[in-house]
């Protein structure tokens, strides 16, 4: 371990982080995660390591990642060790999967990852060149360079190691800020490149922060946080301060694509405080040591307001599938959903009724949209051995979702829902509930006027 001899001048003034390296893992995070963020708002000013991320609309073009250099420039100043992670520009990524499905729909997963994991590598190396121009020293990375180890799953890897020490010792040796390339790692026993799912850049910046034992985990990106629900579709929406990792979690992967799902579980498993704040606030304007706007994403026990009812999220990207008939006998579930399990199909509601003759029964279930045609050929291909009358599916559908931990202990908050979506003529065609939420699956015209009634029916109207 390096001495403090081997620490800037300038952290060694006035930087616990000299500190760091020798405090226990607990004693640490006590000692900077509450003051780096000045959340008390009178905790003395520290500093301490942070990541970055920037995503496709903060690095939109060359100017936008000259800004973001500056946010960059105003944390290093302030003292930071930073590590940045980017996404690729906007819209790159769509245009790099959309080449690789005009070169072949039937494409190989391994090659689709070689093309779609250069966009990232483009803004990386942009913005090192940006930070360098304005005196700040910077370095590149790619994935399989830190490495980013992840499984072989190509398109939809998971991370399983980060070595952080080599940028930590940058951070020491070279006061160097590490630019990574998001949404992309490297299988280590192939050698070949993989990439994390769409929106994966925000589960890089949050393994990274955890490999390097980051204070916190900024995500910089077009709004400037987690609201009540997608502010683009409810304007009334709210801006939420602090939102647990559990009820993120729900949001996220119940359709809010503001963070990837991935991302607030290795928040929740490290403990790793994740802040959601805007990249177009002036970066001049912003007190490093302040406490900006944004949202906090933290654990449930810091979060002193509970209300019942959190946020609403929604999915178009849902299809629903209906088997009609089918002869009610033991056996018949497992007819149905062990194919599709065996095509790696996720299957999300599932209702089961009696159909109108009594002696059959109808089941239906939703799968992702992307998988309709393939969970169509899959039952199709079991009818013999299921044995039903006719299979109907239709993508016109969505799923809307509100979510609270606060209903573990509220009866009647989804009962509320039905007879507010009934009075507007909504019909629902599925349910289902968890502890802490509950989904409807409705025609997809109707999606935005569902949203916006069941967030004034909760109270989460800004006033
Ligand atoms: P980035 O490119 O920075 O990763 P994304 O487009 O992936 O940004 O995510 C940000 C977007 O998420 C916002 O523009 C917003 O429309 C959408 N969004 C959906 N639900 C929410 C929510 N509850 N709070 C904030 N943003 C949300
Ligand atoms: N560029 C990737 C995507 O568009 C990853 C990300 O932006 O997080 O999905
Ligand atoms: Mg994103």
């Amino acid at each position: 371990m390096d001495g403090p001899a081997h620490l800037p001048a300038r952290l060694l003034a006035h930087d616990p982080a000299v500190l760091y390296t020798r405090l226990p893992a607990l004693a640490l995070s006590v000692l900077t995660r509450a003051t780096i963020l000045n959340l008390s708002g009178d905790a003395p000013v520290v500093m301490g390591r942070l990541v970055m991320k920037f995503g496709g609309t903060s690095v939109a073009n060359l100017d936008r990642i000259r800004n973001v250099a500056r946010h960059v420039k105003r944390e290093v100043d302030a003292g930071h060790d930073v590590a940045v992670v980017v996404s690729a520009m906007a819209g790159k990524t769509n245009e790099l999967v959309e080449w690789c499905r005009d070169a072949s729909a039937m494409h190989d997963a391994r090659e689709y990852d070689a093309v779609v994991a250069s966009g990232e590598q483009v803004t990386a190396g942009l913005l090192a060149i940006a930070l360098q121009s304005i005196g700040i020293q910077a370095r590149s990375w790619q994935g399989w360079q830190i490495p980013i180890k992840t499984s072989d799953a190509h398109a939809s890897a998971r991370i399983l190691d980060i070595d952080g020490s080599e940028l930590i010792d940058h951070f020491r040796e070279r006061q160097e800020v590490a630019v990574i390339a998001g949404f992309q790692g490297i299988h280590a026993q192939t050698g070949r490149i993989t990439t994390l799912g769409r929106g994966g850049s925000d589960t890089s910046a949050v393994a990274v922060a955890a490999a390097i034992r980051a204070d916190r985990c900024d995500i910089y990106t077009d709004v400037d946080g987690v609201y009540t629900t997608d502010p683009r579709i409810v304007p009334k929406a709210r801006r939420l301060d602090k939102i647990a990792f559990e009820d993120m979690l729900e949001l996220a992967s119940q359709g809010a694509k503001v963070l990837q799902v991935r991302s607030v579980e290795l928040g929740m498993v490290h403990n790793m405080p994740i802040f959601v704040r805007s990249s177009f606030d002036k970066p001049e304007d912003i007190d490093p040591h302040g406490t900006p706007p944004g949202t906090l994403i933290c654990s449930e026990e810091e979060i002193m307001e509970n209300h019942v009812v959190t946020g609403i999220a929604f999915s178009k990207d849902e299809a629903q599938i209906s088997v009609r008939q089918i002869e009610d006998k033991p056996g018949v579930a497992a007819a149905i959903f062990g194919p599709l399990a065996d095509a790696n199909i996720n299957v999300d509601m599932i209702v089961q009724n009696v159909s109108e003759d009594g002696k059959t029964t109808d089941l239906t279930f939703t799968v992702p949209a992307a998988d309709h045609a393939r969970a169509r050929e899959t039952i199709g291909a079991a009818k013999v051995a299921i044995g039903y009358a006719r299979l109907d599916s239709a993508t016109d559908v969505a799923k809307v979702s509100v979510i609270g931990s606060g209903m573990r202990s509220h009866a009647g908050v989804a009962a509320q829902a039905f007879k507010a979506l009934a009075e507007r003529n909504i019909n629902i065609r599925a349910i289902t509930t968890s502890e802490i939420k509950f989904s409807v699956l409705i025609d997809a015209a109707y999606t935005e006027l569902a949203v916006r009634t069941l967030h004034t029916l909760y109270g989460l109207d800004q006033a």
